[in-house]
């Protein structure tokens, strides 16, 4: 067996070893403690949105097999009727994913693009609905994992809600580490995945939605296996899932919400990321090391970082020798910046990025990369140029 290596990523993330205890055990998709435990994570899910999980309950929370994808596209492709039309908040590469995914089912979109350093502004989205009332939809990503930065989505939520339209909000790498009251951001589809902050294993997304607007879905979808109200309607139906589920990962995600819980709920994982961050920050700007993004727009999620301006830098040597130490990083996604990214989620405590950050260090030094590191700057780069 290969030993383990810590995740320094956007997701999968490092779990913790009670989490992958839990799928030890084969689970039967109909029996009756495999579906007390669907029902419970249904429930835990809604609670940690805020909202009350029982009959007059204002949401629902739908499962769905696969990754986090996967759940997005079984909302862009179930709740949008053949005459709505998509409007898109696309500030990195998961925006532009949602884009692609309109267009594949050939649902009618419109984008908003702002750089990829530049939180969406509230403003220019009331604007925008304004100026174009045939808008139906309007798909946002709560923290755009491509640079780490975190959009305002309640100020957006409530110019939707103002113009009539129904909001989708991706929060697949924020939810259950940034708080979030669903009702309060005006959301009705949120969006998130077992292996993120909730720190389970890959298999299954999860929906959050307005009860209203699901039932609106009925007969909507434009696939079979990610008809997301069909998929609900099997919940409350029988208590299953339509096709086999990924039932040691909803072990493993059942542990991981006691975990959370134990750990304080959202906000006690929030601060256990947020000290994981600053420790993060600081040991890279020691390092010499730029973070791309301003601090006010920068959150506690992931962090990407400008390549150090050096002959002798090249990404997947270091990348190579962090993993030969036991560390996992991750490439950037940009397209204004060369950057790399560093997680500070999942199963991960301030020792342990002491540790990494000791780690960049001796692999700078191999490379002969360090001391003396400054950071890759292209002209007009950084995105700055205005296009929203
Ligand atoms: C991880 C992530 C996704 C989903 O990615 P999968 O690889 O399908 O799990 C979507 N949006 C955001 C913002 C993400 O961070």
């Amino acid at each position: 067996m290969t030993t383990a290596k810590l995740l320094f990523t956007p997701g999968p993330l490092t779990t913790s070893a009670t989490v992958k205890a839990a799928m030890l055990r084969d689970a039967g998709s109909r029996d009756r403690d495999f579906l007390e435990t669907v029902r419970e994570i249904r429930e835990r899910l809604l609670a940690l949105g805020g909202a009350e999980p029982n009959a007059a309950g204002e949401y629902e929370c739908v499962l769905m097999q696969g990754s986090g994808t996967f759940a997005i596209e079984s909302v862009i492709s179930s709740a949008i009727p053949r005459e709505g039309r998509l409007l898109v908040l696309v500030n990195g590469a998961y925006g532009r994913r949602i884009a692609q995914m309109a267009r594949v089912h050939g649902i009618e979109i419109e984008t908003a693009e702002a750089p990829e350093n530049r939180q969406f502004s509230p403003e220019a989205v009331a604007e925008r609905l304004t100026a174009s009332r045939s808008i139906t939809h309007v798909a946002v990503i709560h923290c755009e994992t491509t640079t780490g930065i975190l959009n305002p989505i309640q100020a957006i939520g409530a110019a939707v809600e103002r113009a009539g339209a129904a909001y989708i909000v991706d929060a697949m790498s924020s939810f259950g580490a940034i708080p979030l009251d669903l009702a309060a951001a005006h959301i009705d589809f949120l969006i998130s995945s077992a292996n993120k902050c909730i720190e389970g294993v890959p298999g299954f997304g999860f929906v959050l939605a307005r009860r209203a607007r699901l039932l609106e879905a009925k007969g909507r979808a434009r696939t079979l296996s990610l008809d997301l109200y069909a998929q609900w309607a099997g919940f409350e139906s029988d208590g299953q899932f339509r096709f086999t589920p990924p039932t040691h990962t909803l072990l493993a995600f059942r542990q991981a919400l006691v975990e959370l819980e134990a750990e304080g709920g959202v906000a006690g994982r929030a601060a256990r990321y947020s000290t994981n961050h600053a420790v993060l920050m600081r040991g890279m700007a020691e390092l010499g090391l730029e973070a791309y993004l301003a601090p006010e727009d920068q959150s506690y999620i992931i962090t990407a970082f400008r390549y150090p301006e050096h002959a002798q830098f090249r990404f997947e040597d270091f990348y190579g020798r962090l993993s030969e130490l036991g560390f996992i990083i991750y490439p950037g996604k940009l397209t204004s910046a060369p950057c790399f990214r560093i997680g500070t989620i999942g199963r991960l405590s301030p020792s342990d990025i002491d540790a990494l950050l000791v780690g960049i260090r001796r692999v700078l030094q191999e490379m002969g990369v360090a001391p003396g590191i400054r950071a890759v700057h292209f002209s007009g780069a950084g995105g700055c140029a205005s296009a929203q």
